[in-house]
């Protein structure tokens, strides 16, 4: 996962690439090329689809640009797509699926955007080259004309993508002034495609930090996942980081990179946090998933109530009393004002605040019942905290880190076998004494108990009973007794 991308990409290779990965897809792109041209209509693969038939990376999202407004699209995908929905009419954008494809059509666009608004003014261009003038990045401003399959690429998109370099059509100050989402963007980018950005790029980014503050919250969070989320997160975060876009998105980061105490007793915090990050993500296999926000996430903001908790000690030591308290307030608030869902931030809140408390696990000294209030008080988070724990070892020292790692393991081996002597705790038989003494017509005594442990062997053997199954069980072992 932080193994660094191959920093460039042969020609050759790209090119046979995106023509398998093209031929693949033929029978879609031919068909709809067919019906648009027939209707007059001009249309083209755009934008992700293209750049990631380069890469070797095409999923099942193919979005097209066509001059045809949504009103004819929908009509001409009519008796074609096996669904059709509209993503926003307002936008352009027609959306359908045919087998297993997830198609996007909208059409051509030259927006313009005011600079004090926090959405795009859309309006529809006439061109195609108008159109990918007005995209993001060059390697996502090429597109392939349909049917006849002919390659536009009018940035040299083509060049950058071998080079691994993220580049604007225009100059990037014209670009983030239209939309400064695209700062965001190239950040997510670099992230996900493990890309550097051009110089000319970070320098406007650097430049323009501020002007994201004009852009909607739910925007800039839906960039902020996909990064998070990405192959490469330390490259975007980084970036965010270095060019001062962190300072308005998500300032608790850099907050992180306190200056050293004069003793040099604590290590940089932000480096310890992407490296914590890191090691979440090598653990994440642990929740059976693809890549995972919350865990991600809460490793990320684990430790952002240290700057605010830092306290110098007479003797020259520090101590950063509730971070985890502080961190997971501070987190809330972040998370509320990025739009995240209440869910989401319960669940990173609730990491942070616990991050700290198998460290009061010493060598094994909890008692069953400190184990039962930690398994509690994860609830559905457990495993999640059980990665962002072991993940939050940094230590270069391998005595002490291998020590940490075989408490822990030591730890979930007793969750693990308190839950099972729980389970078999709380069995009891299918009656219960009263029961037994009224249906066999005896009062208190040995024999109430004896019938009792028949009863939960059988439950043991068999599984549960049903009332009448365990009457007829009881009486016939009654019977048996003489
Ligand atoms: P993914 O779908 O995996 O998020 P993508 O590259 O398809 O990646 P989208 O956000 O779906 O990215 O956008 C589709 C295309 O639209 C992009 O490739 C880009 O050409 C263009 N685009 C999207 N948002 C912007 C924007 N804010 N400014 C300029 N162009 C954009
Ligand atoms: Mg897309």
């Amino acid at each position: 996962m932080s193994d660094e991308p191959e920093s460039t990409l042969r020609m050759s290779d790209v090119q046979r690439t995106a023509v398998r990965e093209l031929l693949r897809i033929a029978p879609v792109i031919d068909e709809l090329g067919a019906r648009f041209e027939k209707a007059g209509e001009q249309i083209a693969l755009v934008g992700g689809p293209v750049r990631d038939a380069m890469l070797g990376r095409l999923q099942n999202d193919l979005d097209f640009t066509t001059s045809a407004r949504p009103e004819v699209t929908e009509k001409l995908l009519k008796g074609w797509a096996d669904a059709i929905w509209d993503m926003g009419r307002a936008f352009g954008t027609i959306g359908c699926r045919k087998g297993p494809w997830q198609v996007e059509i909208t059409t051509f666009r030259s927006d313009t955007y005011d600079a004090s608004s926090r959405k795009p003014e859309v309006q529809y261009g006439d061109s195609l080259a108008g159109d990918l003038h007005r995209r993001d990045f060059t390697v996502n401003a090429m597109a392939v004309t349909l049917p006849g399959r002919d390659f536009e690429d009018p940035f040299g998109g083509l060049v950058d993508l071998a080079n691994q370099v993220l580049r604007t059509p225009g100059t990037p100050e014209d670009s983030f002034s239209d939309d400064p989402l695209r700062m965001m963007r190239a950040a997510r980018f670099s992230a996900q495609l493990g890309f550097t950005v051009d110089p000319a790029v970070k320098a406007a980014m650097t430049d323009m930090a501020a002007r994201i503050e004009i852009v909607s919250p739910e925007r800039v969070r839906d960039e902020l996942v996909k990064l998070v989320t990405a192959p490469w997160p330390r490259r975007g975060l980084e970036l965010l980081v270095d060019t001062g876009l962190a300072d308005h998105v998500i300032p608790e980061l850099p907050a992180l990179a306190l200056e050293r105490d004069e003793h040099h007793r604590h290590k940089d915090v932000y480096e310890h946090t992407l490296t914590v990050l890191e090691q979440a993500i090598e653990l994440e296999h642990r929740l059976g998933g693809g890549p995972d926000f919350v865990s991600r996430f809460a490793a990320l903001m684990h430790d952002v109530g240290k700057p605010r908790t830092r306290k110098f000690q007479d003797d020259g030591s520090v101590t950063f009393h509730h971070h985890d308290v502080v961190g997971a307030k501070i987190t809330r608030k972040r998370m509320k004002a990025l739009r995240f869902s209440n869910e989401q931030i319960a669940a990173v809140s609730e990491l942070v605040e616990l991050h700290l408390r198998f460290h009061g696990y010493g060598s094994g000294e909890w008692t069953d019942s400190a184990v039962r209030r930690y398994v509690r008080d994860a609830g559905d988070q457990l495993e999640r905290l059980h990665i962002l724990t072991r993940a939050d070892c940094t230590t270069r020292n391998r005595r002490k880190a291998d020590r940490l790692r075989r408490t822990y393991d030591d730890l979930e081996e007793r969750i693990a076998r308190l839950a099972e002597e729980e389970e078999l705790a709380s069995i009891r038989p299918d009656l219960d004494g009263n029961q037994i003494m009224e249906i066999l017509g005896i009062g208190p005594g040995r024999e109430v108990g004896r019938a009792y442990k028949h009863l939960m062997e059988l439950r043991m053997d068999r599984g549960p009973m049903s009332q009448e199954e365990a009457t007829a069980a009881l009486l016939e072992w009654w019977s048996s007794q003489g």
